[in-house]
């Protein structure tokens, strides 16, 4: 990946993916945006309509619609394209359907010659994140996830509000599988430089140790209510996209919850689940291993077991 350009292919202009090209436009995060979707027509729209808010941006963004050969010298393509599925059709099927829209999709990106970083976002991501690396062979520390990011924006936003204390000095993270047998690791939880439960226990009853599984609840459930509320999620999953671009262009060494392919931390092999990395220029450079307690290490292999399950019954080749 060339070092100096930042040039992204957007496959998928739904409401998730232009939720991440507007975050990107208003963030000025970089300079060359490809919109691709295979509804051409729909594609065409959203670039004019991002290009007419540009005057007004301070971004000098080079925005328009594309092919598949402009993945060329792309240094991220993100993947938001998918299918909704249909009524009576199973979890399976649909992640049968979605992994042939994958395939039709990383072949033409393999071809162009591609040597940057798969940024995914369709769901189940973890296992979409996975049929990605299988498909294109890319080193798997190029394929990223959005795993859990957005799961650990919701935990730091929510016990920020609980300790009215700004959600940037909370330290602490969702991990294992987007989905319902995802995990807080509270042991591994901080305000600021002090571990949560030690900050209940020291405001005499004030917070209570026991309201932090009503919190990990909440979060869980918060695409859910989302949902019911409004039909999809997307403003927080695109601004979840820009944070994860802006640590590989900026070269930050960043602790994000991506989802990233384990090779024996956690005791988890060839399986991809939201786990603390290291993001930079190069994607994932490597996998922060937390020291867990025996109970939340029992979570992250029930959570990795059930990835690896729906892998099992998924035909790839
Ligand atoms: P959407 O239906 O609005 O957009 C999907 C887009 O994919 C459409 O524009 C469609 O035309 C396009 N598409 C379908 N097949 C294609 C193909 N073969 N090639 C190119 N484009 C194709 O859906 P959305 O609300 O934008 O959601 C997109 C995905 O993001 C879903 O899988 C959703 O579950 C997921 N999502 C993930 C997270 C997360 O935390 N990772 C959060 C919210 C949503």
């Amino acid at each position: 990946m060339n070092n100096q350009t930042r040039k992204i292919v957007l496959v998928g202009t739904g409401f998730v993916g232009m939720s991440f090209a507007y975050a990107l436009l208003n963030q000025n995060a970089c300079d060359e945006l490809i919109l691709i979707d295979i509804d051409k027509k729909r594609a065409y729209g959203e670039a004019m309509d991002l290009n007419h808010g540009l005057a007004f941006s301070g971004s000098h963004m080079n925005i328009r619609t594309g092919e598949y050969p402009d993945c060329a010298d792309a240094d991220i393509v993100a993947i938001c394209a998918g299918v909704a599925q249909k009524p009576g059709e199973s979890r399976i099927d649909l992640l049968q359907r979605n992994t042939e829209v994958f395939r039709s999709i990383i072949g033409p990106v393999m071809s162009s010659g591609f040597g940057g970083i798969f940024l995914i976002a369709t769901n189940p991501v973890d296992i979409m994140t996975h049929v990605t690396q299988k498909i294109s062979g890319v080193d798997p520390k190029r394929v990223i996830g959005t795993g859990t990011t957005l799961d650990t924006a919701r935990l730091r936003y929510m016990l920020g509000n609980y300790f009215s204390v700004d959600p940037r000095n909370i330290h602490a993270y969702v991990m294992g599988e987007h989905g319902d047998s995802e995990f807080v690791p509270w042991s591994q939880a901080l305000v600021g430089t002090k571990s949560v439960f030690a900050h209940c226990e020291e405001t005499g009853g004030k917070f209570c140790a026991m309201d932090m599984q009503k919190i990990s609840e909440d979060v869980k459930n918060a695409a859910q209510k989302i949902i019911e509320a409004k039909k999809a999620t997307y403003y927080g999953i695109g601004m979840s996209m820009v944070r994860i671009v802006r640590a590989i262009f900026g070269n930050e060494n960043s602790i994000l919850t991506v989802s990233a392919r384990l090779d024996g931390e956690y005791g988890q092999k060839d399986v991809y689940a939201g786990v603390p990395c290291i993001v930079n220029r190069n994607g994932v450079r490597e996998i922060v291993e937390l020291k867990l307690t025996d109970e939340e290490l029992r979570k992250m292999h029930a959570s990795c077991e059930m990835l690896r399950g729906v892998m099992k019954d998924l035909r790839i080749n």
